[in-house]
């Protein structure tokens, strides 16, 4: 049986560390969802693809030449044989994942790919929809959230990290903004699945958040 552990909760709560620590315990494979999103929203600008163009955008995902390519103990994510690990990075690329990701067609058009990460290695997936809509069957669920303010405060910190000059107020509106477009569509909102542990990491270290999730992890399998 493939062991499937699915992680959703709005960006910033801290999916990306959790996951990444939780594969590499178990030496599971890890799915990042958000950056298959995030290469379709640069595809899509890339290709001048209007981000409302459903059809168009669907087409854009059904084709994307994707690829996670490890290497010095990262994942790196090829475009068309482009390295955009730091384009899809950039602000503009995220509001371009969360346009694209409204539209069903789109969302169609990238499942089977998601589900692919399944293997018998076992996997741990992290987005917003991967306990209620891509892995309903998964064995463990688990959604991570933290407060807006917590978030944003983390992301000005990991800003300040690289040297980079953020604007609180900025980054609370953008975040806000994001989680508003997540948790309103119509289609695989961001919700937590009926059977998901629900862990908030607004006070927790990320030590106390991997340690939580790792017992339960335990408990459940
Ligand atoms: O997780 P990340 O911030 O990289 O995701 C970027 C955007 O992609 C999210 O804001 C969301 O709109 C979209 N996304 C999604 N479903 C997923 C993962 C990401 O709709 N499973």
């Amino acid at each position: 049986m493939n062991v499937i552990i699915t992680v959703d909760g709005p960006s910033g709560a801290g999916k990306g560390t959790l996951c990444y620590a939780l594969a590499d315990k178990l030496g599971f494979n890890l799915l990042d969802s958000g950056a298959i999103y995030r290469v379709t929203g640069l595809a899509a600008l890339k290709k001048g693809v209007a981000l409302d163009d459903e059809k168009a955008l669907a087409e854009v995902a059904r084709h994307l030449d994707l690829q996670f390519i490890p290497q010095n103990g990262e994942v790196t994510v090829w475009l068309n044989s482009e390295d955009v690990s730091q384009q899809i990075r950039t602000q503009e690329t995220a509001d371009a994942a969360s346009q694209v990701a409204v539209f069903p067609l789109v969302r169609a058009a990238l499942l089977q790919r998601q589900q692919d990460f399944a293997t018998e290695k076992g996997l741990v997936a992290d987005g917003r929809d991967m306990g209620t809509v891509v892995f309903p069957h998964a064995q463990v669920k688990i959604f991570l959230d933290a407060s807006a303010e917590e978030r944003a405060k983390r992301r000005l910190k990991q800003l300040q990290n690289k040297g980079i000059n953020g604007n609180f107020d900025e980054i609370l509106a953008e975040i806000k903004a994001r989680d508003f477009r997540d948790r309103n569509r119509a289609v695989a909102p961001l919700v937590p699945a009926d059977d998901a542990l629900l862990l908030d990491s607004t006070v927790l270290s990320i030590e106390q958040v991997i340690e939580t999730a790792l017992n339960y992890i335990h408990q459940q399998l």
